[in-house]
């Protein structure tokens, strides 16, 4: 049932950042009907399900027939499967609680964590279709990002006055800035080749919103799995080696992978280490 419902959540807001993304490549406002990017009508309210409207009406626009892109309901398709991922570990992870604060506290928490899947899908289709990360989309981001944070753990100190209750977000703001900090030393380092200004921005997101370890876990598996695409593109001369493909998608895959599995992963390597 949660992954039904979670897939259509998913759908729904893949849509929504599909939308977000292009008009922010596009320069366009982020409000507005949307409309027929070929015989510019707007769309009805029954052209906009995700999906189903794509299957409906075959693929094409309603009005003048032209054919509408793939991209469209695979965009849909997979943040459908991402939500329906993660709502179904999440919701498993909510013991039978009674408490109305915590569960006020857990309802923050995954909003939060929605949030922060949204912003990195539009962030990872700009950069896929055209190697940018706006900044209309990831600076206001990050102050909502931090906005939220800060009220979640306030909210948690007032009803936990101790320090253990604020130091993840003391750590949150710590790694968003590490990060970026980081990033922004490898771009002077190798003089802008490989990594742009967004990924700073990008860095400094993911380090604010899934904190201190969770960020490192996801910043190891872009670089792992950015590693292993790149030498298959060059194997394949798909590729010359220093030629830029956007880091920004590996940044996304490795924090939704942390997301989703970031405390195992970090339980798995430390039993390694010890
Ligand atoms: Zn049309």
């Amino acid at each position: 049932m949660v992954i039904i419902l979670g897939f259509l959540f998913g759908s729904v807001l893949g849509s929504f950042a599909k939308a977000i993304a292009d008009r922010s490549l596009s320069q366009r406002s982020f409000g507005g009907r949307s409309y027929c990017s070929h015989c510019k009508k707007t769309l009805r309210w029954y052209d906009l399900f995700p999906i189903l409207s794509y299957l409906i009406l075959r693929g094409r626009c309603r009005y003048c027939h032209t054919l509408i892109g793939l991209d469209y309901p695979l965009t849909e398709v997979i943040l459908g499967f991402i939500m329906a991922l993660f709502l179904s570990q999440t919701t498993v992870q909510f013991t039978d609680s009674a408490d109305p604060f915590k569960i006020t506290l857990f309802i923050m928490g995954l909003i939060f964590n929605i949030f922060v899947i949204v912003v990195l899908y539009i962030v990872a289709l700009t950069d896929i279709r055209k190697m940018l990360i706006p900044d209309r989309v990831i600076l206001p981001s990050i102050g909502i990002g931090f906005i939220a944070l800060l009220v979640i753990y306030l909210t948690k100190y007032l009803l936990f006055p101790v320090w253990l209750t604020v130091e993840p977000f003391v750590r949150s703001v710590a790694a968003g800035l590490g990060i970026g900090l980081f990033f922004a030393t490898l771009i002077i380092i190798t003089k802008g080749r490989g990594m742009g200004g967004g990924d700073v921005k990008l860095g400094a997101f993911i380090g604010l919103s899934l904190g201190f370890p969770n960020s490192l876990v996801a910043l190891m598996l872009a670089f792992l799995t950015g590693a292993i695409v790149s030498i298959f593109l060059i194997l394949f001369k798909r590729k010359h080696f220093g030629q830029t493909i956007p880091f920004g998608p590996f940044l996304v895959l490795g924090s939704y992978i942390s997301l989703l599995w970031g405390r195992q992963i970090v339980d798995w390597y430390l039993r390694l280490s010890i």
